[in-house]
């Protein structure tokens, strides 16, 4: 990392990692679209591959685009260091290929990404990892399931779709007297929102895909977190496994992080107000929307959360097939998985993102058949909540 840049959040999203006078002056970070460096002898590509000097090799290793965005996220979340890779996916995949070994065991809030999930399953079956799902909600839920063997603990929060939050540093102080690493999937909150590694958490993870980008038009992961646990990835699990970002995709996360700031506030302020509606609809039973679950889960709202976020769920008072009338009457709204863009998305949970887990499980998880998860894009509030209202006035 270079030095701390201590301007303030939206200034760090425009500038922070990227000076033009290193690049011929030019204002945004241009795109080295190169595989790979040229060395002025062989004595100095040498010495790049020893380490000892500095200097760029081949763009698997590091790439000057790249570079930029890693150096952005990790001042972004006040972490030391950060490593851009080609999905969420591979994000994840490194960091707990990083955090464990054969025969250790994973605790994971209960309520991961599905094929966070699915990972669990594959390092359980390759490596004998097993793993633990647990609400996370109390110091007796975590430290009961900590097992001799538990090098890590992996938590989403706000969680998926019930909007649940899990108290990070309840959990960073339990797990730090017993050496285990927590990793924080950020994607929802992003480091506007939330900062996890100021809460004693060990790493953070994202899906750079969704609010990172903005924009819908990208796939792309971040891992942020200390210099020497970064550098440990970056030599193994990144260099060998090879999901690096491409320097264009690289780019575009760069553009799209610079409106990080105003582009959250907007989907927050929306989210807010079509939550409010949605309660007083009276064909809408609950509505599931950060700090609004408890008195509990506001109070961890409040102490770790900026503001509630762009993503809620709602759930119908009326049948499944209603449910999906409603769905097929929006205009403006579009049925996709997928959140954090401009445009308004839902989606169905029981039968999209979570028709994998066994409905008696969803049910426990709160997944019922009427439940509707939105991301709220960055529409004027009156024209999303319009599309809704006459959706729901249908029924
Ligand atoms: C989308 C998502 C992922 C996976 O990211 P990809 O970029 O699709 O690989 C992981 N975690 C969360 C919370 C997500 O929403």
């Amino acid at each position: 990392m270079k030095k701390e840049d201590t301007h303030r959040f939206e200034t760090k999203a425009i500038h922070s990692g990227y000076d033009p006078k290193e690049h011929l002056d030019s204002l945004t970070p241009p795109i080295y679209q190169t595989s790979t460096f040229t060395f002025p002898s062989i004595e100095q590509g040498s010495k790049r591959f020893a380490g000892s000097e500095d200097g760029y090799i081949y763009s698997r290793l590091t790439n000057p685009t790249v570079t930029v965005l890693e150096e952005r996220m990790a001042q972004l979340e006040e972490g030391e260091a950060a490593l851009a890779f080609a999905s969420g996916m591979a994000a994840v995949s490194a960091v707990l290929m990083n955090v464990t070994k054969a025969n250790d065991h994973i605790l994971c809030s209960q309520g991961v990404y599905g094929c966070t999930f699915g990972l669990l399953q594959l390092l359980k079956e390759k490596y004998n990892i097993d793993y633990t799902l647990s609400q996370l909600a109390t110091a007796e839920d975590i430290t009961s399931n900590i097992r001799e063997n538990t090098t890590c603990i992996y938590i989403e929060t706000p969680i998926n779709p019930t909007m649940k939050l899990i108290d990070l540093q309840l959990v960073a102080n339990l797990a730090k007297e017993k050496g285990i690493k927590v990793v924080v999937d950020n994607t929802f909150s992003t480091p506007y929102l939330q900062k996890p590694l100021k809460l004693g958490c060990d790493l953070v993870v994202h899906s750079a895909t969704k609010y990172i980008g903005g924009h819908g038009d990208v796939i792309g992961g971040i891992v942020v977190g200390d210099l020497k646990v970064i550098s440990e990835i970056k030599k193994t699990t990144q260099k060998d496994i090879g999901g690096v970002i491409s320097p264009f995709d690289a780019w575009l996360l760069i553009r799209g992080i610079k409106t990080l700031a105003v582009r959250m506030e907007r989907h927050c302020e929306t989210a807010e107000v079509v939550a409010r509606q949605l309660k007083n609809h009276s064909k809408v039973k609950k509505v599931y929307y950060p700090g609004h679950q408890s008195q509990s889960d506001h109070d961890v709202m409040t102490k770790q959360m900026k503001k509630a976020g762009g993503l809620l769920s709602f759930e119908l008072s009326g049948t499944y097939e209603e449910t999906i009338k409603v769905v097929d009457k929006l205009k403006l709204i579009k049925i996709a998985v997928s959140l954090g863009d401009a445009e308004t998305l839902i989606q169905h949970p029981a039968s999209m993102t979570h028709a994998v887990v066994p409905e008696d499980i969803r049910k426990r998880m709160g997944i019922s058949n009427q439940l509707l998860r939105l991301s709220i894009g960055l529409e004027a509030w009156e024209d999303i909540w319009g599309d809704l209202e006459q959706a729901l006035n249908a029924i």
